[in-house]
């Protein structure tokens, strides 16, 4: 009986013993110790769960720590633009990021386990995604939204054109212009119409033999004034030809919130024969590019050589599933929290730090969509407005908080910040205040 075996987790490395290991000294400078701290809890508990050895941790925390030293580290995003691209667009919900996690081993994601053979990739993301826009008959997913038009473009018109209204020749950003997609898949841009006007008899004179398909393009980050005419989907519809639809922001379904911004079930009713958009804007979920709609043409790009090449991980369908299926996204939450709910938060977290001797003070900000969506819509919100001094130390906390200048001022704008996040920006504050 006196020879009980030591029970394993009594001998796993305290975190002052490991934090002291000298191989974690200069990531605790530019990490700052909470961070440090937390990818060490993370092997810790790999540990105790048995699976990897006590006597290991102390070189898998190294490791860890090395690792996370160059990655991407996660922030506060107080910046009031809910889709971020520099910020890494969409949170993802718990569900994915547990979903995501779950899949990082080896998973069924090409494997029937009922019949032990092969099976469709991703079919239960695919299914989801079925089940969230029933007005398409087929659906397929690749990398982003630029691979789903891209494959298209090359699948449905390659050595052929595209039929395109001027107006809809789009920049969306960081030098990503879309008609040079276009044009390097091989297809030919039939430019219709003029920058401010394009009418359906414009796209009725281009068609021909030729015609691959008609393109509609969201202009997603502008809008265009005055004398100005566009042809809407359902009158494209109308000309006899494929329209494939970039809706661009990815919402499945209207949005209340959003009256001018396109859906994927609206849109393919009007009668487009494919709609393309991107998983990481609006619908919340990750970087992803979705095909929908019609099951000749979603199945001819599925078979397409290029489409192996636009293939999405198992992570990614993994966390696209339970992003569908899930309870509301992050997204869906920052874009539908009530402004007095955001201004109760605001004055709370200002109120905190006026008590500290911090000059701080609830104020109204407006943010919005970004990430190429819903231009113009400003969506009232609540920030906390500090002196502009405090922008640059923020930034480089840990974690780095990021918010907006605005006249002399840093807005932490509260919208996109998860309300179970304020006391993290408080104690950031704090920490700065302390540090003179
Ligand atoms: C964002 C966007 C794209 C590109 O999608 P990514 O997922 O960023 O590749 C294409 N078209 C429109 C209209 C967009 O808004």
């Amino acid at each position: 009986m006196g020879d009980r075996p030591v029970d394993p987790r009594r001998r796993i490395p305290r975190t002052d013993v490991l934090l002291a290991d000298p191989r974690l000294t200069a990531a605790v400078a530019t990490l700052g110790v909470a961070r440090v701290k937390a990818l060490v809890a993370a092997v810790q508990d790999r540990a105790r769960r048995g699976e990897i050895r006590p006597e290991d941790v102390p070189d898998e925390a190294a490791a860890r720590v090395a690792a996370g030293a160059g990655g991407p580290r996660p922030v506060v995003n107080a910046t009031g633009v809910l889709l971020h691209t520099n910020l890494g667009r969409a949170a993802l919900s718990g569900a994915a990021v547990d979903a995501l996690c779950a899949a990082a081993g080896h998973t069924d994601v090409e494997l029937d386990l009922t019949t032990g053979r092969r099976a469709r990739r991703g079919r239960g993301a695919l299914a989801a995604l079925a089940a969230a826009v029933p007005d398409a008959a087929a659906v397929h997913v690749v990398n982003n939204g630029a691979a789903a038009l891209a494959l298209a473009a090359t699948g449905l018109a390659a050595g052929r054109q595209i039929v395109v209204s001027r107006g809809e020749l789009v920049e969306i950003g960081d030098g990503f212009r879309l008609p040079d997609l276009l044009v390097s898949t091989g297809a030919r841009l039939r430019e219709v119409g003029t920058t401010n006007r394009t009418t359906l008899a414009d796209y009725a004179a281009a068609l021909g033999p030729d015609t691959g398909f008609v393109l509609k393009v969201h202009p997603s980050n502008f809008v265009v004034r005055g004398f100005t005419s566009a042809v809407p989907v359902r009158e494209l519809a109308t000309l006899g030809v494929p329209v494939v639809a970039d809706i661009g922001s990815g919402l499945l379904a209207p949005d209340d919130l959003l009256p001018d911004e396109p859906d994927a079930a609206s849109t393919l009713r009007a009668g487009a024969a494919l709609v393309t958009a991107s998983g990481d804007k609006l619908l919340g979920g990750p970087q992803a590019g979705l095909l929908l709609g019609d099951a000749d043409l979603v199945d001819r790009l599925r078979r397409h050589p290029l489409a192996r090449a636009l293939r999405v991980d198992k992570l990614t369908l993994a966390a696209l599933e339970a992003t569908l299926s899930g309870p509301p996204t992050p997204t869906w939450r920052a874009l539908h929290t009530a402004p007095e709910e955001l201004r109760e938060r605001a004055d709370r977290l200002a109120a905190a730090l006026a008590a500290a001797g911090v000059k701080a003070e609830a104020a109204p900000a407006a943010a919005v969509v970004g990430g190429g969506g819903a231009p113009e819509v400003e969506l009232p919100s609540w920030a906390v407005r500090l002196p502009e001094r405090y922008a640059v130390p923020l930034r480089l906390g840990d974690p780095p908080v990021v918010g907006r200048v605005e006249r002399g001022h840093l807005l932490l704008d509260l919208r996109c910040v998860p309300a179970e996040r304020d006391g993290t920006v408080r104690d950031a504050v704090l920490r700065l205040r302390r540090d003179g």
